[in-house]
């Protein structure tokens, strides 16, 4: 009898944004030691990751691209597939957030957030998307959500409105798209060591509070996210389809 669980990605191409540092690297890193080919898809250079997945045996291909802008989408994926190859797992993963009492936040704090976040997301799943069905291959979508895809935080209203909005945006697609053979859906990390989380962890009062309500007792490292990554992206979920699923140290169950 052959094992019904595969979680192997051997021969996968996948597609990752902001691979170059934080959650997006731990990602591709756990993508690449589980078999796949990663294409890192950001502003920055991306040396770091590409030592690491190449070190793992796989291929590592960068391309430029600014999430901000709606332009960099279509050469953005046209580049990936044509010299990395077709993409067969797309994680959303760049993203960003500003921090302002909701009565001072301007709308350039607004857009900014949503058209990367949300926006930029949703057209690149787009993007990837009508390539996987009109060459009829299964595909895997995964967004990073966050624990503002449940509750509301504080300071941070675009952020919460976009990954409020990208957890119902990761249904809808679920949706559209379960049946032509591309599972959509979510992670939401909890809190993790990265960029994104440094003013928190550097306010000792806003740090105390987090960790005293996350039963794990720690932040999360980035390579802790990776695994519930490589589920998704694996033959083993797939009639998984729609699901946030929180990585969060047991903050929600909280
Ligand atoms: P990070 O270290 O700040 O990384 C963010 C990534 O997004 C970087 O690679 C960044 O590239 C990229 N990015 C931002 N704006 C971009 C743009 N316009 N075009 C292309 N790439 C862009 O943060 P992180 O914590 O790893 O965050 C990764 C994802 O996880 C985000 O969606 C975040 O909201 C989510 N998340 C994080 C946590 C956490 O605790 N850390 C919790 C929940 C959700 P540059 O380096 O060039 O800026």
């Amino acid at each position: 009898m052959t094992n019904p669980v595969h979680f192997s990605l051997a021969g996968r191409r996948a597609l990752v944004t902001g691979a170059n540092t934080g959650l997006g690297q731990a990602i591709a890193i756990a993508l690449a030691a589980a078999g796949a080919d990663i294409v890192g898809a950001g502003r920055s250079a991306m040396a770091e990751t590409e030592t690491a997945v190449t070190a793992l045996g796989r291929r590592f291909l960068a391309v430029t691209a600014d999430l901000a802008r709606m332009e960099a989408i279509e050469p953005l994926v046209e580049a990936a597939s044509t010299e990395a190859g077709p993409i067969d797992i797309l994680v959303n993963n760049a993203g960003i957030i500003r921090r302002a009492d909701a009565l001072d936040f301007t709308e350039a704090d607004w857009d900014a957030v949503m058209n990367v976040n949300l926006k930029a997301v949703f057209f690149l799943s787009q993007a990837v998307a009508r390539r996987m069905v009109a060459e009829r291959r299964r595909g895997r979508i995964i967004n990073i959500a966050s624990m503002l895809s449940f509750q509301g935080g504080i300071r941070i209203p675009s952020y919460t409105a976009s990954k409020s909005g990208l957890a119902g945006l990761t249904r809808l697609l679920a949706c559209e798209w379960a049946a032509r053979g591309i599972n959509v859906n979510a992670i939401a990390p909890g809190y993790f060591v990265t960029n994104n989380t440094a003013a928190l962890r550097a306010d000792p009062e806003r740090n105390a509070q987090i960790l005293a309500r996350i039963p794990a007792g720690k932040w999360g490292e980035p390579s802790e996210l990776g695994g519930a990554a490589v589920f998704l992206a694996s033959d083993a979920a797939s009639y998984v389809h729609g699901a946030v699923l929180p990585v969060d140290g047991g903050w929600l169950a909280r």
